[in-house]
């Protein structure tokens, strides 16, 4: 017995990647030319699987802030934001934060990994219960893990599931924690927050939405699946990513409990970790702000979503049921998938390989997801480059 003989699986599959001459997890960019191109492993392609959402990776004034704060406050902080890691900048973006989403109260983090993850482990502990979707994605198990609080799940998306376990629960509702994503990341389909909002207000126990692909596309003003849905009300924590609309890192918690504030004292991802740098606070602090001047950004990114989803769907292919920036195309055969991914990526376009258990079921996805930034040429490209695969996967 070694420490070792638990990887065996997965030295078993990069063997196998290896051996097909491919290796989909972790493909060099070389050199990124724009939010939507770069070229990967000798390629020069279209990136048909980032998060970069509204496309500002890019943006000028992003840029100009970035190099401007890193000339006058350094290129990091050096230390947790318990510390010495709290500048002055860090708390505007928290008030900045707060005011989009008409909250009394934000924290910023250094990941949404750390904000999600952190916010589930402390809000609920040994006793507690985290009443889940089954599909979260891993910051919301690791949350629960490491918390140590009850983890009951519910069947993805189905709220009479979720009905039945939160009545099951009696008393213990109270101290229940529901966590839900906005827009699920793997096939890009949303929440039912209206009807999960209307359980939650019968049963009681808190609600937390992670809204990490959602910011910035749903809703009057781009809050996210709980705006669009008008139950802002109801939920009682949004917690998100920085990493995706905003084009940088990091990540936020923001709420109207006042007890948010006692909160922060007690999430370990929080304290022992250091804080966002200088250049990541005043990108992200930009994006924000272009984020709401500039709806037309939202406009372009969901016209790129239906074009993808007829796009591919016209093909044939198995996409997921509801359009959004994200489109899924289901493969069951993992053999298959690699062989798609690799040859996408030689037609020129890069998309996400996920296998399980990445995957929300046994099947293989080829993730695709659009920006703002891709022009319609591109986005009809990237369809193409389907079609000829599977004009080639029919000849051959
Ligand atoms: N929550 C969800 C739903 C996500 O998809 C992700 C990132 N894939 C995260 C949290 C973590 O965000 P970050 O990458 O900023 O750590």
């Amino acid at each position: 017995m070694s420490l070792f003989d638990k990887f065996q699986p997965i030295i078993e599959i990069r063997a196998e990647l290896e051996k097909a001459g491919v290796m989909p997890f972790g493909a060099v960019t070389e050199k990124i030319l724009s939010p939507t191109e770069a070229i990967v492993n000798g390629h020069k392609v279209i990136l048909a699987g980032t998060n970069n959402y509204l496309g500002l990776t890019f943006d000028p004034e992003c840029i100009a802030a970035a190099k401007q704060a890193v000339e006058e406050q350094g290129t990091g902080t050096t230390g947790s934001r318990m510390a010495n890691g709290t500048f002055a900048e860090h708390v505007k973006l928290e008030q900045e934060l707060a005011a989009f989403f008409d909250r009394k109260h934000s924290i910023v983090f250094s990941t949404g990994y750390a904000a999600t993850m952190g916010m589930g482990s402390t809000l609920a502990g040994p006793g507690d219960v985290i009443l889940m979707d089954a599909d979260s994605h891993a910051s919301i198990y690791d949350g629960v893990r490491l918390g140590g609080a009850d983890m009951v799940r519910f069947r993805h998306n189905d709220t009479a599931d979720l009905e039945k376990r939160l009545r099951r629960l009696g008393e213990r509702a109270a101290n229940t924690l529901i966590i839900v994503e906005g827009i699920y990341s793997m096939m890009g389909d949303q929440a039912p927050l209206k009807e999960i909002a209307a359980i939650k207000r019968e049963y009681g126990g808190m609600l937390m939405v992670d809204e990490a692909h959602s910011l910035g596309m749903l809703g009057a003003h781009g809050r996210g699946v709980a705006e669009a849905a008008g139950v802002e009300d109801d939920v009682d924590f949004v917690v998100g990513t920085f990493s995706k609309s905003l084009g940088a890192t990091g990540g936020y918690c923001v709420s109207n409990h006042p007890e948010l504030e006692a909160v922060r004292f007690a999430i370990r991802s929080y304290i022992f970790t250091a804080s966002p740098s200088p250049s990541v606070i005043a990108s992200t602090r930009v994006a924000l702000r272009l984020m709401q001047e500039r709806p037309q950004l939202r406009e372009r990114l969901w016209e790129n979503a239906h074009r993808l989803h007829a796009g591919l769907k016209r093909l044939g292919l198995q996409v997921s049921p509801q359009v959004s920036p994200v489109v899924a195309v289901t493969i069951k055969n993992r053999d298959q998938a690699i062989a798609w991914w690799n040859e996408l990526l030689q037609r020129g376009a890069y998309v996400n390989l996920v296998m399980p258990p990445a995957s929300p079921t046994r099947d293989s996805l080829l993730r695709c997801s659009v920006s703002a930034a891709h022009s319609i040429e591109q986005v009809d490209r990237i369809v193409e480059a389907f079609a000829a695969l599977q004009t080639s996967a029919a000849v051959g």
